[in-house]
């Protein structure tokens, strides 16, 4: 770190006459030193605060950088006098303690947005890993005995009675899921899959990658239309060390199609004495139908039709934390329990607290559409989502007039994270349409760099010239109309043809 020129403007410059420096710009020796910024009453408060580490180091930078632009001619004089000096200080301690990880509104119509975090925990949830955290837990501890535990015994029991499963066992993420499975039952042997399962989920997991880094040599049987039983009894070999079926969970494969399911898989792969796995990805542990909405395949279904392992995301349709559960048959779960690389994969005190507050959850269905955020959002009707939208709609269109007009829509949503790919849900929000159609592509950037700016940042959706906020996501529609008046001023504030785009 230098501070060259600092025993120069060590001295009264930062007091100039003002009259004398408005129009000049303002030279090196104009800026106060570190030191002599510090003793500001302002930046002083600062320091008493925050300490002297953060504030001093935010001073230095700060002054550095003023005097670059004093170098060059281009800082102006009201920018050295004390008091913005001060207020210039504060912003940037403030911007440094800022988290970059912010909560925002989802208005994307998409429930389960991997972006955006997946699922939302529910209160119960929340509470739960709160409490935890705050002090010793009996993460790896048998209260009963007094002896060392095993952290999967936290939920291992509530898992089984929920899938109908032997075992239990939990890591990270389903992508660890399965790939620790993989690796557990079939490192350094064959795995067969149907080729018109072979998924890509998005950010590198492509199952045939997921084989290779398992350790495991990938035998794609079928088709991509179409697979038979045969298919996969023709590919058993010595070499083979399971029989694996993936959930199309983000694509369908549809029309002249078929494809072999997992109880006649089972059935084949216990015939050679061979274990078979499905992965589920989304796994909702209810039968969604009962709610109205598309059929998703369910683990406990899976485990019935005789599947020796069945994984599935915990941040998905089952409304939790990111994890990777895996249920099934009490030796095989103890097989990939024992491999080693589950203790790299193995789940975090802090979601797996979360995790067994959501799974309890289900302990009590009749309550869940209330207590659990995600099906709370997917089970909200389309008619509440239009009336809050024709009740919001003139605060709105006050805010984005003249440059914008709002209506109120109908829109279809999406459950997300590859659940239910061709299932849509009607839903219904605000349409916000440019008044000029000339610049109109760039009208939508700003008004959605606008809204991506406020203090809780609402994430919409551009498409056909309009930007489209479905309601399904905001449950507290203060949170967003007590924004309008920023909103309003960010967009009279802006030129028509500019555009923020802050990341
Ligand atoms: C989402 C998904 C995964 C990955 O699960 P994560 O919990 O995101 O790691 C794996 N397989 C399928 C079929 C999925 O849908």
């Amino acid at each position: 770190m230098t501070r060259p020129t600092e025993s120069v403007v060590d001295g009264s410059g930062a007091r100039q006459d003002q009259g004398a420096t408005a129009r000049t710009p303002a030279r090196p020796q104009d800026l106060p030193a570190v030191d002599r910024l510090l003793r500001q009453p302002a930046a002083a408060a600062l320091l008493a605060e925050h300490g002297h580490t953060l504030v001093a180091g935010e001073a230095r930078t700060l002054l550095d950088g003023l005097r670059t632009q004093a170098l060059a001619g281009a800082l102006e004089a009201a920018a050295v006098q004390p008091a913005t000096l001060a207020a210039a200080l504060e912003e940037r301690v403030q911007a440094r303690l800022a988290p970059r990880m912010r909560r925002v509104l989802n208005l994307t119509g998409t429930v389960i947005h991997t972006n955006l975090g997946r699922a939302l925990l529910a209160n119960a949830a929340l509470a739960h890993v709160a409490a935890m955290m705050a002090g010793p837990n009996s993460l790896e501890y048998d209260l009963d005995s007094g002896g060392r535990g095993d952290r999967d015994s936290v939920v291992e029991e509530l898992l089984c009675t929920l899938t109908g499963a032997e075992a239990a066992t939990v890591v990270n993420n389903n992508a660890a899921a399965v790939l620790l499975t993989i690796a557990a039952l079939a490192r350094g042997k064959e795995v067969i899959v149907s080729r018109g399962e072979l998924v890509e989920i998005g950010g590198a997991f492509r199952m045939p990658d997921v084989m290779a880094s398992a350790g495991a040599t990938l035998v794609e049987v079928g088709t991509t239309n179409r697979t038979h039983p045969k298919d996969y009894a023709q590919a058993i070999t010595p070499r083979t060390g399971l029989l694996m079926k993936v959930h199309t969970s983000n694509y369908a494969v549809q029309g002249f199609t078929a494809s072999v399911d997992e109880a006649e898989i089972a059935r084949i792969a216990h015939q050679y004495g061979l274990p078979m796995a499905t992965d589920l990805g989304s796994g909702a542990l209810i039968d969604m139908t009962a709610w109205d909405l598309p059929a998703e395949p369910t683990p406990q279904q899976k485990i019935a039709a005789g599947c020796d392992v069945v994984t599935f995301s915990g941040d998905k349709l089952l409304g939790g934390p990111q994890a990777g559960l895996i249920v099934g048959r009490k030796d095989v779960i103890a097989q990939i329990r024992k491999f080693p690389m589950k203790r790299a994969l193995r789940m975090s005190k802090l979601p797996l607290a979360a995790l067994e507050a959501t799974l309890r959850l289900y302990l009590r269905p009749e309550r869940l559409a209330q207590d659990l955020p995600t099906l709370r959002l997917l089970t909200r009707p389309a008619g509440e989502l239009q009336a809050l939208a024709a009740r919001l709609q003139p605060a709105v269109a006050a805010a984005v007039a003249p440059r914008f007009t709002v209506a109120v829509a109908d829109m279809l949503g999406q459950i997300g994270s590859g659940s239910l790919p061709v299932a849509r849900l009607p839903s219904a929000g605000l349409a916000i349409a440019p008044a000029q159609k000339k610049g109109a592509g760039r009208a939508l950037d700003a008004l959605a760099a606008a809204l991506r700016a406020m203090p809780l940042p609402v994430i919409g959706r551009i498409a056909d010239d309009r930007l489209w906020l479905d309601l399904r996501g905001l449950e507290r529609p203060a949170e967003f109309t007590d924004q309008l008046p920023m909103l309003q001023a960010a967009l009279r504030g802006q030129p028509d043809t500019t555009c923020h785009e802050t990341a």
